[in-house]
């Protein structure tokens, strides 16, 4: 690990003071200190979001599920209101990593990070989430970018995540056994607005299956969304699974996750 001064501030305005030159944002360290440790990643500063009081916390707001920045996978999994309103939120967080990792890891570390394989990226598209910033909202649609890539700017902090609560939704992760990310995963969900579908663990980044959202909208069954046959062009491929391999599975897991999803 290379050398890095550490600030931990005790509010917003503190912690924008000290996100100068080369910082980051330290949230629960479960992906950038492990970066860091392995030296891909290095910074001048990290400025500990911890202390930041404000940036914790799950409310129902009218027809959204607000989640602050730093709420922790494992809140996320356990807060009666989001098991209420959007079950499939509070599993998908239940399902991440292991113990450790939920009751470290936290909501806005995990989309800030923009893992390809992650699974909080599914829920934010596929629930058309919109991510509050320090500066602004951004819908999810335009929220990730690339790889490891997102439309935030530098020193942009994420302050909370609102999730419109749909009819019907669920989310299917088939595990890489190792890391316990996303091999493929999907998020289905069905709303007022329609039908919609986001894969992760497929891509660079995550994105919405069209084929899959209209096979759904005219048909919200398990067997509508296994029927339909995904091409492996631009589907990752590696020493887990071929492109033709995790295409498949695409239609898999969101057979699973309707199934889920109409079981409730
Ligand atoms: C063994 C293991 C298994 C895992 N399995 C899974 C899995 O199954 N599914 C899954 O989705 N994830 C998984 N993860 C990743 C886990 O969810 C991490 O918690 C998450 O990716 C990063 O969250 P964090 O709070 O630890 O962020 P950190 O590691 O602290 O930060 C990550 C990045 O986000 C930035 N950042 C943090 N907070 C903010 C903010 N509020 N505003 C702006 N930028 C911010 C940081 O500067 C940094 O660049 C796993 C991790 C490990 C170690």
């Amino acid at each position: 690990m290379y050398s890095f001064d550490y600030q931990r501030p005790a509010d917003r305005a503190a912690a924008a003071a000290a996100m100068k030159g080369d910082a980051r944002f330290l949230a629960g360290g479960q992906s950038l200190v492990q970066a860091m440790k392995l030296r891909l990643s290095s910074s001048e500063r990290l400025v500990d979001l911890r202390a930041v009081g404000d940036l914790k916390g799950i409310r129902v707001d009218g027809g959204n599920v607000v989640i602050g920045a730093m709420t922790t996978h494992a809140e996320v999994a356990a807060s009666a209101e989001v098991r209420k309103a959007i079950p499939a939120l509070a599993e998908l967080a239940g399902g991440i990593g292991d113990p450790a990792v939920r009751n470290m890891g936290t909501l806005g570390g995990s989309i800030a990070n923009a893992d390809p394989a992650a699974c909080y990226p599914a829920a934010v598209l596929g629930l058309g989430a919109t991510v509050q910033t320090s500066q602004r909202s951004i819908p999810g649609e335009q929220f990730f970018t690339g790889l490891y890539e997102t439309a935030l700017s530098p020193g942009e902090l994420i302050t909370a995540v609102s999730f419109p609560i749909p009819q019907q939704a669920a989310y299917a992760k088939f595990r890489q056994p190792a890391s316990r990310f996303a091999l493929v995963g999907v998020f289905v969900c069905k709303s007022a607005a329609g039908v919609r579908v986001a894969v992760t663990g497929a891509k660079s980044s995550v994105f919405r299956a069209k084929a899959l959202e209209d096979a759904l909208a005219a048909n919200f069954t398990p067997e509508a969304a296994k029927a339909v046959k995904l091409p492996s062009t631009g589907i990752n491929g590696d020493m887990h699974g071929s492109a033709e391999y995790r295409a498949a599975m695409i239609s898999v897991m969101a057979s699973r996750a309707v199934a889920a999803a109409l079981a409730r």
